[in-house]
């Protein structure tokens, strides 16, 4: 497996690679593997001949007072992971070659990027899809696979690489979740003990909002406030966001027609933790 900082080098890679007719996967990351990593990789890896890892801690979608100085960075276990998951490749470059002096360009989706996490951390998404661009330029993948769990950032992903006619398939691969329900997440390990045994509530509290939808309730805000409902006597937990709203656009829903995501964000003590369910008839 190639590991290199160099973007010229990647860049070169993945076009000899398309040169000889082999088509190129690649998961976008921020490091510090979990096993929701590796299924996107493993993902990659099934659809497509070689997989691009990249791992960059994006500095323009941190904001101010956020975690970016102490996120984790786990960089040799995980290119060994991510090469025991099936990648070619590992992309890990610097933050001055990404962002050169001069670097002047952004780009921004709005609509989809303006309620739940876009609400509560401004320029996030900015940040996200600026720099998915930017990778997706080296590289030149003819897929991508992201997670579910970032629902928001993979529906404005998806409007990106639709609007700016980016010619690349965005493949959605489903949450990772610990046995007892928590969404992996590589801010995981920053929770105390209770704030990890409370933190189980997250998922307990989406699959009650889905167990009424499945008994025929419709009104999403009977489905909110079951979520909220189950968090209740937790101690460490508070909600920040419980959003219903259309997976697509993410845009609120009041009542399911079809289908809507159960979107939230949850403060355990100091940490901020994210998930979603998608709630709609069983199939
Ligand atoms: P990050 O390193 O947090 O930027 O995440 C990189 C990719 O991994 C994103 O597409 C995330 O949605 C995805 N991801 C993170 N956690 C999980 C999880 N528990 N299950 C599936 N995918 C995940």
């Amino acid at each position: 497996m190639i590991v290199t900082d160099s973007e010229q080098r990647i860049s070169d890679i993945c076009a000899e690679w398309r040169e000889d007719g082999l088509t190129v996967g690649f998961v976008p990351t921020m490091g510090a593997f979990h096993r929701g990593h590796l299924s996107l990789v493993e993902t990659a890896a099934v659809a497509s001949d070689r997989v691009v890892v990249s791992i960059f801690i994006n500095p323009t979608q941190f904001g101010a007072g956020e975690d970016l100085d102490k996120y984790p960075s786990t960089l040799e276990e995980d290119c060994a992971s991510a090469e025991s998951a099936g990648a070619s490749a590992v992309f890990i470059p610097q933050t001055d070659a990404i962002y050169p002096a001069g670097f002047s360009t952004g780009v921004a989706v709005s609509g989809i990027t303006q309620g739940l996490c876009g609400a509560v951390r401004p320029g996030h998404f900015d940040g996200v899809t600026t720099i998915c661009a930017v990778l997706f330029g080296i590289v030149r993948p003819d897929l991508a696979v992201f997670g579910m769990k970032d629902a928001q950032q993979l529906a404005a992903i998806r409007r990106m690489v639709s609007d700016l006619r980016m010619g690349i398939e965005i493949v959605a691969a489903p949450i990772v979740r610990e046995p007892d329900g928590l969404a992996m997440s590589s801010r995981n390990r920053y929770l105390s003990a209770e704030e990890r045994e409370q933190s189980s509530l997250i998922s307990r509290g989406l699959e009650a909002a889905l167990s009424l939808f499945r008994a025929g309730e419709r009104d999403c805000e009977v489905l909110r406030n079951a979520f909220l409902m189950t968090l209740k006597d937790a101690s460490v937990l508070r909600a920040q966001y419980v959003e219903t709203v259309d997976p697509d656009t993410m845009l609120r829903v009041e009542t399911i027609d079809d289908r809507v995501l159960l979107a939230v964000a949850v403060f355990a003590g100091k940490t901020r933790l994210i998930d979603n369910i998608l709630i709609k008839s069983e199939v």
